[in-house]
């Protein structure tokens, strides 16, 4: 039998990179998730928390789907519902960029967009609030809320924790994850830690980011960062975070083009970014395993784009300290549940 796309998704290459850290001998191995069908790690949590949906009874023939997500989930459920013949609606602000809209409307998407601003200054209690009528006005309409759900997470455990644990050749002392949702750091985590006890858990984080506490403010870089501290978030799971700036995930990028012919989307360049404000902490012959969330062409208005970013933003320096170590307390103990 020919498989569907969406049983594509996933089992993505783990490779070596040879981006030079000064002179220190780190090796850097990298998933790159931009091989998905969808071009992101997103098909991981999209066709996942599908697919329990259906196994659960949520989501029949005749559901609406409906989510809040101005980038590369909207466009992975808009591509899965497409394939699995299921209404969506994605739920966005002016925040999303043209090209992201324009690839959620050829999937066949509606687009809810709303554009009035939150007491925050921000989208998202609008956004949430749209959902929430949404929920109420279309007909079996079911939000697979990402912050959320625990299928996100689980779709990280199950996926690349689970194919890094099985592809690594040698046992990595850090991994280095972008958050947002936090599902993917939540999920490879607790694999990669099941694996191999002695792994330190580093967070990239932008500044203007809220997730670890710190203040909110202007974020450019779409993906990463969040306005909001997710549901999901186990600070136990995480032991330390570095902070990065627009600009420095700028030359993050260009730097994987540069340096290994990869163009990778915005939050690739903030994870070069980070392990490069990391190394004087990093011991000699540190192991880095990471997490490369998707390809560069959907960023060629934006990182890619020499006038981006305004000249005054370029030297913008983090308003706290780059890097920080979690409190620990215990770790929680079940494997998939919590
Ligand atoms: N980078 C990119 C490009 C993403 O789209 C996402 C998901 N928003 C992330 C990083 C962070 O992943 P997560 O939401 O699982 O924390």
């Amino acid at each position: 039998m020919i498989p569907n796309l969406y049983s594509f998704v996933g089992d993505t290459p783990l490779v070596e990179l040879e981006v030079p850290f000064g002179g220190a001998e780190i090796r850097l191995f990298a998933k790159l998730e931009m091989f998905n069908p969808g071009g992101s790690i997103k098909d991981r949590p999209a066709s996942f928390m599908i697919q329990q949906g259906i196994a659960d009874g949520r989501i029949t023939n005749s559901t609406h789907l409906v989510e809040s997500s101005s980038g590369n989930l909207a466009i992975a459920i808009a591509m899965i519902a497409r394939q699995m013949k299921l209404e969506f609606t994605a739920v966005i602000d002016p925040n999303v960029t043209k090209n992201n809209r324009e690839l959620i409307e050829i999937y066949g998407a509606k687009i809810e967009f709303v554009d009035e601003k939150d007491v925050e200054g921000g989208y998202l209690q609008s956004r949430i609030r749209r959902v929430r009528r949404l929920l109420d006005e279309l007909p079996n309409a079911v939000w697979l809320n990402q912050y959320a759900n625990p299928d996100n997470r689980r779709s990280h455990y199950e996926g690349i924790g689970e194919e890094v644990v099985r592809d690594m050749p040698v046992e990595p002392t850090h991994a280095f994850v972008g958050v947002s949702t936090c599902g993917t750091i939540m999920g490879v985590a607790r694999r990669l830690r099941e694996a191999w006890p002695a792994i330190r858990i580093v967070a990239v984080d932008v500044v203007g980011s809220v997730i670890f506490g710190s203040p909110g403010g202007q974020r450019r870089l779409p993906g990463i960062g969040a306005s909001r501290v997710p549901e999901q978030l186990d600070t136990c799971e995480i032991d330390e975070v570095v902070y990065v700036t627009d600009w420095e995930s700028m030359q993050g990028c260009h730097r994987l083009v540069r340096e290994e012919g990869l163009l990778a989307g915005g939050s690739s360049g903030s994870i070069i970014a980070a392990i490069e404000k990391m190394v004087p902490r990093l011991p000699h012959d540190a192991v880095i395993v990471t997490v490369l969330p998707d390809r560069g062409e959907r960023y060629l208005d934006t990182v890619y784009n020499s006038n981006w970013l305004p000249e005054n933003e370029r030297a913008r320096r983090p308003l706290h300290d780059s890097h920080r170590i979690l409190a620990k307390t215990s770790r929680p103990q079940s494997v998939t549940q919590s």
